[in-house]
């Protein structure tokens, strides 16, 4: 098969993340006969660096012509001061809706041999197996109107939570499509008692749910997700909600899975002319300045980005199938870096590749 991939490193720790993607992503065409095609962009402060703005025009053609695009992070320190429109984040926003896809899915998966990783009891976090559908390209990061007007006390500060019924729809039959290849239970999370935006996403949700009978559907408060995802995390199966509450319960998700460094995501849109899901694949984490070119980053969630590439773009599950499996070898041996709290020395960002490759064979 012909893989169409961009490669955006990005910021920080997304080159050496992405590095290591990468060359999993070849051992894996080499293995399978696959014809990899790949091209690199600029995106966020590697990108304003050289072109002034966060998400060039060429990045933007470049994503457009390939099937599937690979992202490390975005996200530089020396940028903090600029408003939100011209900061680096402001390049994965414009990439996102530039693709369209419209349903964010993290996986969060307690590997055995990490239960100790995690700060919470082995007890609690045992079985976790979580698919959190997070919508991307609406709600409070998209809405209009938003800005800081005024001055002195009058100064106000507005932005927009809205959502169509039309968007609320299409992520959530998603949702409920992949509940039913998953244990066939929807958790949708709002906050209906509070906001109307709410109200009409618990609506819509209610209405699908009688289109799937297989799949049981449950609504929880954002509140009460953010404490029950802490205390029952193995009763969750597949969660789906808007943008700023998948945000943030995604990376509380993180510390079930041992660290934030394991956490992949895959970005679906629509499917292209060519029958492939066209996607855009990165790691949950961002570009952690404070590690960032000491060769101490976790790139298990980049190389998880690529399985789920794989699977989901490319609908080719025994490649994805065999990444998945050199993670977890790889992580039962204890080569692992830092983050995880290895029992001996710490693992480099590269040595952790190399063990990935070469448990692929
Ligand atoms: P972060 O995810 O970059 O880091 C949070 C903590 O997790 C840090 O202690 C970091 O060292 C650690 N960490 C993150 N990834 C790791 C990995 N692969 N291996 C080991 N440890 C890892 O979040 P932050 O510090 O809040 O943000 C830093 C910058 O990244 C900011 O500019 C922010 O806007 C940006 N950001 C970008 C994205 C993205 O590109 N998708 C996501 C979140 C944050």
């Amino acid at each position: 098969m012909e893989l169409n991939v961009l490669v955006l490193p990005g910021d920080g720790i997304g080159p050496e993340v992405t590095r290591e993607a990468i060359r999993v992503l070849e051992r894996v065409a080499a293995k399978w006969g696959h014809a990899l095609r790949l091209s690199e962009g600029l995106l966020g402060g590697a990108a304003i660096r050289e072109t002034g703005g966060p998400f060039p025009e060429e990045t933007q053609a470049l994503a457009l012509k390939s099937d599937a695009t690979l992202l490390g992070a975005v996200g530089l320190s020396e940028y903090d001061d600029l408003p939100p429109s011209e900061r680096p984040e402001k390049g994965l926003l414009g990439l996102r809706k530039a693709l369209d896809v419209y349903a964010n899915l993290r996986p969060v998966y307690c590997y055995e041999s990490l239960i100790e990783a995690s700060p919470l009891k082995n007890n609690i976090v045992r079985g976790t197996d979580i698919l959190i559908v997070r919508e991307l390209t609406g709600g409070l990061y998209f809405g209009q109107p938003r800005g800081i007007d005024g001055s002195g006390n009058g100064e106000t500060a507005v932005n927009s939570m809205v959502y169509k019924r039309s968007e609320i729809e299409r992520v959530c039959r998603m949702a409920f499509e992949l509940a039913t290849k998953r244990r066939g239970m929807l958790t949708s999370v709002d906050k209906a008692n509070v906001l109307e935006n709410s109200q009409l996403w618990r609506r819509v949700v209610t209405e699908l749910a009688s289109e799937y009978p297989e799949v049981e559907l449950a609504h929880m408060l954002v509140d009460n997700c953010a404490m029950q995802l802490l205390l029952h995390p193995a009763s969750f199966d597949v969660v789906v909600t808007e943008n700023l509450f998948g945000d943030i319960l995604s990376d509380e998700a993180s510390v079930l899975a041992g660290s934030i460094g394991m956490l992949a995501s895959a970005s679906i849109g629509n499917r292209l002319p060519n029958g492939v899901w066209r996607g855009l694949y990165e790691p949950v984490h961002g570009s952690a300045p404070d590690i960032a070119g000491r060769s101490m980053a976790n790139p298990l969630a980049a190389i998880g980005s690529v399985g789920a590439m794989l699977h989901y773009s490319f609908g080719l599950s025994e490649e994805a199938s065999a990444i998945e499996s050199a993670v977890s070898k790889v992580l039962k041996s204890g080569n692992v870096t830092a983050d995880l709290h290895p029992t001996g020395q710490p693992a480099s960002t590269q040595a952790v590749g190399d063990a990935i490759c070469a448990a692929i064979g």
